[in-house]
């Protein structure tokens, strides 16, 4: 038998559907209207397609966007000008600076100016040390989007046993955090991890976050185990064209794994739906109301 196909696109779809049903009620009930603020510095033609795509999505929830682009020359001094300047703005919720920055600018230190309150990316300081703790945190949200697509398998993912492949800041290591969170057993696993066939063959739940193409093949899988695939890799087609595929072998890993996220239409689909979530999240937080409910 083979695996069922996580549906990222359907699952991201609903979760933009229930954002937007709380985005109007929190505007009905309290007259809030959530704002996300993203700064896109230069014009690398991905992140340019991210933005667009963060932009009309969150418009569509129901949400402001504010968008600030600025010229690849930039200087450090007025970016941070900006991010105090959306810091203190009331109607803005969130804030995200699209990743990459130009080599000129230090990511760390503009990530570090954002309030922690607003870092609807997760990746300031106050929220890693948070989402470390247990505590409450706006966390990334592709790591967000992978627990989100898990739990539409398996309804509590306590005490499985889970590998995540890959120790980003952005991805692997907040994933690993989100996981204890749900009470999995954690094996985290890098470039110099021996024998990852074996620590994969173990686990019923397979995170790949590595950027390499197809690197996880079918037989290191556990026949039946849930495999999500955050990778995203271009490889040269036919006539010139490029193809996308994950970082896992998904023919072969169909033929085994009980369920699967197929590249594209799974976990890239969830982090724009993951950002508006947190946005929502934030919003209601800073107007110290309860949590919303998604
Ligand atoms: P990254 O910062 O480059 O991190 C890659 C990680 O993989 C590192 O921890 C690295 O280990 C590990 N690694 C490299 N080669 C390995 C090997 N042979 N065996 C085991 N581990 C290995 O990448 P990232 O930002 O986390 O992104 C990972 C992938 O996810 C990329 O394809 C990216 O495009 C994709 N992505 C997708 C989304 C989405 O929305 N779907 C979002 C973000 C990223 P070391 O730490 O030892 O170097």
């Amino acid at each position: 038998m083979t695996a069922a196909i996580i549906d990222g696109k359907a699952i991201a779809a609903g979760l933009r559907a229930r954002v937007a049903d709380e985005v109007a009620r929190v505007r009905r009930q309290h007259q809030l209207v959530p704002g996300l603020a993203v700064v896109l510095v230069g014009n690398d033609p991905a992140s340019e397609v991210y933005v667009r795509s963060k932009h009309t999505q969150t418009q569509a929830a129901g949400m402001v966007s504010f968008e600030h682009k600025l010229p690849a020359d930039v200087t450090e001094g007025e970016l941070l000008a900006l991010i105090a300047r959306l810091n203190r703005d009331s109607a803005v919720h969130g804030i995200l600076v699209q990743l990459p920055l130009p080599k000129s600018l230090h990511a760390e230190t503009i990530i570090n100016a954002i309030d922690p309150a607003k870092d609807v990316d997760g990746l300031h300081p106050s929220n890693v040390g948070r989402l470390a703790a247990g505590m409450t945190a706006l966390s990334p949200c592709t790591p967000l989007g992978c627990i989100i697509l898990s739990k539409s398998v398996h309804a509590s993912l306590e005490g499985m046993n889970a590998i995540v492949i890959g120790r980003s800041n952005l991805v692997g290591r907040p994933l690993v955090q989100l996981l204890l969170n749900e009470n999995a057993t954690v094996t985290i696993a890098h470039s110099r991890s021996r024998d990852l066939a074996q620590l994969c063959a173990r686990a019923d739940l397979v995170y790949a976050a590595v950027g390499r193409a197809e690197m996880v093949r079918g037989d290191w899988i556990k026949p039946g185990a849930t495999v999500i695939d955050v990778g995203i890799n271009r490889l040269q087609g036919e006539g010139g064209k490029t193809r996308l595929v994950g970082d896992v072998a998904f023919q072969e890993a169909l033929q085994v794994a009980g369920a699967i996220t197929p590249v594209p239409g799974g976990v890239g689909q969830m982090t724009v739906a993951c950002l508006l979530v947190n946005t929502l999240r934030a919003a209601c937080a800073i107007a110290g109301l309860p949590k919303p409910g998604v």
